[in-house]
C-alpha cells in the first residue's frame, strides 16, 4: 500500500555495497556457486547427511554430477544467475527480465534432477544467513520503518537484540524462483500478519516507482455526507467508514485493508477535528511562537514537515510514507478534507 521511489532503493544499495558484512556474504555465496558449476561440491538434502554413510554419500556424488553435468536446464539456470553481486541487487526493473531468461530455458528436463537442482541452489544461496546479516542492514539503509502492505504495524530491527521485527515477504515467490531468494528488490519489509496473510499468493503490487506520477496508490476517502455530519455532531466517530479507491481485489482479499481500518476511524476522526482546529492562521501563529521547535529551510520556510509530524502523527509529504504508521491514511484524508469547501468543515 506504501511506495517508495527506485533512487531511494539506489541509494541503500550504494550504501549497502560499503558494509563488510554484505562483502563477506556475497564472497562467501559467489565462491560456493563457482564450486557448484565447476563441480566442485555436491548439495546434499537434510535427510541425506542424516541417512548417508560415507560410501553412498561417495556414489551419489557421481549421480548428481552426472545428472547436472549433463542437463542443459542446470547449466543455463547458473549462467544466468552466475553473478551474486548481479543477483542481490538487482534493480527491481530488472526483476522481470531475469525471470523471463529463467522461463524461456524451461526446457525439457527430468522433474527429479530439477526437484534436486533447485534445491541446490535453495541451499547454496544460503538464505538463513542473508536474512540475518545482510536484510537488516539494507532495511536500515532504506529507512522502511513500516509494513509496505498495511501501513498499519511497524518493521523496526531490535539492534542489541539482532532481531527484527518484521519478515521479508518474497514478492514473486522463492519457492518458484529459488534464485530470487536474495534478490533485494524481491523482499518487501512486511509485519508478520500481512506475510502469513498474503503467503505465496502473488499480489499486484510493486513497492518501488520510477516517476512519481505514475505511483498508483491505492486511496484512502471517507464519505463526504459523513465528514459533514459528524462535524455538526450528528454522527458518532464509529460511524465514519474509512474506504479505499482503486484497490486490487487480489488485495482486498488477501491484505484485507478495509477489515484493518475499519478498526481505526478514530484516526480519521481525529484528523477532521485537526483540520478544524490547525486552520492556516492558527498554524502560522504557531511556527511563529515556536520557531526554535520548526527550524527554517535553506529557502526560509519553516519546515512543514515537522509540523505536520507532530500534529497528524506522520508527514503529509509523500517522500516519508515509509518513516510512520498511517501515514497514507494521512495523508489522503488530509488532500480530501483540503480539497472540501470549508462551509462544509464549518471554519
Ligand atoms: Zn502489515
Amino acid at each position: 500500500m506504501i511506495q517508495i521511489s527506485e533512487n531511494r532503493f539506489k541509494l541503500a544499495i550504494k550504501s549497502l555495497q560499503s558494509e563488510s558484512a554484505y562483502d563477506n556474504f556475497i564472497n562467501k555465496v559467489q565462491q560456493k556457486l563457482n564450486d557448484y558449476r565447476s563441480n566442485k561440491v555436491v548439495i546434499y538434502s537434510n535427510d541425506e547427511k542424516k541417512i548417508l554413510t560415507s560410501s553412498e554419500k561417495a556414489d551419489i556424488n557421481r549421480i548428481k554430477e552426472y545428472k547436472i553435468k549433463n542437463s542443459t536446464f542446470c547449466y543455463q539456470y547458473l549462467e544466468i544467475i552466475k553473478d551474486i553481486k548481479n543477483l542481490v541487487c538487482l534493480n527491481p526493473f530488472k526483476l522481470n527480465g531475469l525471470i523471463n531468461k529463467i522461463n524461456a530455458i524451461s526446457i525439457s528436463c527430468k522433474e527429479i534432477v530439477k526437484k534436486q537442482f533447485l534445491n541446490d541452489i535453495e541451499e547454496l544461496l544460503d538464505y538463513k544467513n542473508f536474512r540475518k546479516k545482510v536484510i537488516p542492514l539494507f532495511y536500515n539503509l532504506l529507512g522502511i520503518k513500516v509494513c509496505v502492505y498495511c501501513n498499519a504495524q511497524h518493521t523496526i530491527f531490535l539492534r542489541g537484540a539482532g532481531l527484527g521485527r518484521y519478515q521479508a515477504d518474497h514478492n514473486v515467490a522463492k519457492s518458484t524462483y529459488p534464485f530470487l531468494a536474495i534478490t533485494l528488490s524481491n523482499l518487501y519489509p512486511t509485519c508478520n500478519n500481512c506475510n502469513h496473510l498474503k503467503s505465496k499468493s502473488p499480489l499486484d503490487f510493486k513497492l518501488y516507482y520510477k516517476i512519481k506520477s505514475k505511483q498508483i496508490n491505492y486511496i484512502a476517502y471517507l464519505e463526504e455526507k459523513d465528514i459533514v455530519a459528524f462535524v455538526s455532531g450528528n454522527f458518532d466517530e464509529s460511524k465514519l467508514s474509512i474506504k479505499f479507491r482503486d484497490v486490487p481485489d487480489d488485495f482486498k482479499n488477501t491484505i484485507r485493508p478495509l477489515e484493518i481500518y475499519e478498526n481505526h476511524t478514530d484516526y480519521a476522526a481525529d484528523l477532521i477535528k485537526k483540520k478544524i482546529i490547525y486552520n492556516k492562521t492558527y498554524k502560522d501563529s504557531l511556527t511563529k511562537d515556536f520557531q526554535e521547535l520548526f527550524p527554517s529551510n535553506t529557502k526560509g520556510a519553516h519546515n512543514k514537515q515537522l509540523f505536520d509530524r507532530l500534529i497528524y502523527g506522520s508527514s503529509l509529504e509523500e517522500d516519508d510514507i515509509h518513516k510512520r504508521v498511517f501515514s497514507k491514511l494521512n495523508i489522503d484524508i488530509m488532500n480530501q478534507l483540503d480539497q472540501l469547501s470549508p462551509d462544509k468543515l464549518k471554519y
